[in-house]
């Protein structure tokens, strides 16, 4: 695949980043590089210029507090984003991220920080005291291609979806959006929102592929089977996740 490349556009990788979230463009970078797939990667933190255009965009998630930093400038970008969704470009929206990038968030002190619905859910944290939805996760998504996940969650937002929102998996050990209905996450186009940190992409390969594919289809018009990669040590990676939920993360 050499003489392609990808645009990767992080944002505010400055202030978003917690439990190892910068880890989703390490793989992403390394799954491109092992296929001799260029990357061009673009920060964009507060107050910096989005690019004209780009292929996949990641953010990470963070505290309450980052988020109160970060909500203006990320709604001031609220149409091109949703812009970029639209078109198909890649999305990977982790945890805090994921939850600015529904209609709201309200946090546990009351305040309405604006999103900028590019996923139909809307996100409410109970009063400060209440128990926080903390673990190990093991989900199955919806697209088949992508088969079981693994994560580590910490919010204390619960995450419903709206009516037209679709769920990017179920869970099956862990709290997923609300501790509630089951969900995890919201899918639509080419954009995943989750709330699995971890990172996500090392130990869920096939997520990463997934995101490269789509990046591919949206810069280049089609999306070229990816020649498979030895995966022993994701794989193992992934097994191990997936037996600590098991153990120690509530059955749904
Ligand atoms: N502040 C948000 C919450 O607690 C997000 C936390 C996070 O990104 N880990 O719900």
């Amino acid at each position: 695949m050499s003489g392609l490349e990808l645009r990767i556009v992080t944002l505010y990788p400055d202030v978003m980043s917690v439990y190892a979230d910068r880890g989703n463009l390490i793989a992403l970078e390394a799954r491109c590089r092992a296929r001799g797939l260029g990357t061009a990667v673009n920060a964009v933190s507060i107050g910096a210029a989005l690019p004209a255009d780009a292929d996949v965009v990641l953010i990470g998630g963070g505290q309450d507090s980052e988020q109160q930093r970060i909500a203006p400038d990320l709604t001031a970008r609220g149409a091109q984003l949703r812009a970029w969704a639209d078109a198909g470009v890649a999305f990977l929206a982790v945890c805090g991220g994921f939850q600015l990038f529904g209609h709201s968030y309200r946090t546990g002190e009351g305040e309405e920080l604006p999103g900028i619905g590019l996923f139909g859910v809307t996100t409410v944290a109970p009063p400060p005291g209440a128990p926080r939805c903390i673990g190990d996760v093991l989900a199955v998504a919806e697209d088949p291609a992508l088969g079981e996940l693994v994560g580590f969650e910490n919010h204390g937002g619960r995450t419903y979806l709206g009516a037209r929102a679709r769920p990017f998996a179920r869970v099956r050990f862990g709290f997923g959006n609300n501790g509630e209905d089951g969900t995890e996450g919201a899918l639509r186009d080419a954009a995943i929102g989750t709330y699995l940190h971890g990172s996500l992409l090392p130990k869920n390969p096939a997520v990463t592929d997934w995101l490269i594919a789509r990046a591919l289809a949206h810069r280049y018009g089609q999306q070229p089977a990816l020649p498979p990669l030895a995966d022993a040590f994701a794989e193992r990676a992934h097994a191990a996740a997936a037996a600590v939920a098991m153990r120690r993360a509530r059955r749904v």
